[in-house]
């Protein structure tokens, strides 16, 4: 996010740890048999692994799935390979030629390097500026490419309420309404082969609306849905702390733990650490206070109260290793444990 800090905030107090946390104390190891999995998150460049591996290492996550560019991924897999997997996505620039065209030759290129996951941005904003909806008939063509190559997808459909409520309300004729989105995922949710997991990035882009995502994941048992996206947890998970603990217990089998974090030429290991240390206390503990990370979708003087939902053991044991070790291995891209 780019938004300045706000006045009142002292700068001795970065926008990542507005509330003076020491990250570097020890934390114990999740509570897990077998490795801790990132299963979303954009480790983007190969200079950037030493010091997110080291961050990753002191909270006790040991394997990633990550979103890079096609350029970074064969450095990144040649030296960290065991511990990393690739998600099949578009070139980040724009490109020269047909954006479809290019984006089926990565996928290829991402396939011959072991990846068995595409990921579709779909975004309102993304679909604003792309002129493609999930559902386009253009795209028909790609999803029969990667049913044949049997591999999983990822979408992020919807963004948080916020938004919704904010600069997309502002001009619906550009960007649609939540309804509409994910009408548009459905359309393409119901055709995907039933053997082929599928899954929604951020809590399905609705953590905002759980009776939602208890009705799409009743309606398709290949769904899974990531809890990645961390302010976005922090604020929407918090604010609604029972029924949402309610909701990863009844649906243990089908939510993976995924942090979206981000790596960065500026971003230092007390800054991939925030991000880390918030996801933690919020699955792990029933930690009450504030959040460390500012913000930017809601008024200083009215910053989030995490409110951590202290999963059981059984239920972390999933979260953490289970479903994604299941998800993997249904598409051939294990970790081989
Ligand atoms: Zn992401």
């Amino acid at each position: 996010m780019s938004e300045p800090l706000p006045a009142n905030q002292p700068a001795a107090f970065p926008e990542h740890n507005r509330t003076s946390i020491d990250f570097r104390v020890p934390m114990p190891r999740p509570k897990v048999v077998g490795p801790v999995i990132d299963f979303h998150c954009h480790l983007l460049a190969a200079h950037h692994a030493k010091g997110w591996f080291e961050s990753a290492k002191h909270f006790g996550i040991d394997q990633f799935v990550t979103m890079c560019p096609l350029e970074e991924a064969m450095g990144l897999q040649r030296d960290w390979g065991d511990r990393l997997r690739f998600i099949a996505v578009p070139a980040w620039r724009e490109v020269t030629g047909n954006w479809l065209d290019n984006f089926m030759n990565r996928l290829e290129m991402f396939y011959n390097l072991g990846s068995r996951i595409v990921k579709f941005h779909m975004a309102p904003q993304t679909i604003a500026s792309r002129g493609y909806r999930l559902d386009s008939p253009q795209l028909r063509p790609f999803f029969r490419e990667v049913a044949t190559r049997k591999m999983a997808v990822m979408t992020h459909i919807g963004d948080p309420d916020t938004w919704y409520h904010g600069k997309y309300a502002a001009d619906v004729p550009k960007f649609g309404t939540r309804d509409e989105h994910y009408q548009m995922w459905e359309n393409v949710l119901a055709e995907h082969p039933k053997e082929l997991p599928w899954i929604g990035a951020h809590m399905g882009g609705n953590p905002e609306d759980l009776p939602r995502l208890q009705r799409l994941l009743d309606l398709y048992p290949n769904l899974y849905l990531d809890c990645s996206a961390t302010r976005w947890m922090v604020r929407e998970i918090s604010k609604r702390r029972e029924s949402a603990r309610e909701f990863f217990i009844r649906n243990a089998d089908r939510i993976i733990f995924g942090s979206d974090q981000v790596s960065g030429d500026d971003r230092d290991l007390d800054f991939l650490a925030s991000r880390f240390w918030c996801h933690r206390k919020l699955w792990e503990t029933a930690y009450i206070g504030p959040s460390p990370i500012y913000d930017p979708d809601l008024p200083v003087d009215q910053q989030p109260v995490m409110h951590g939902l202290a999963l059981p053991d059984e239920v972390l044991q999933k979260l953490y290793h289970d479903n994604a070790v299941k998800v993997l291995d249904a598409v051939g891209m294990g970790f081989g444990f």
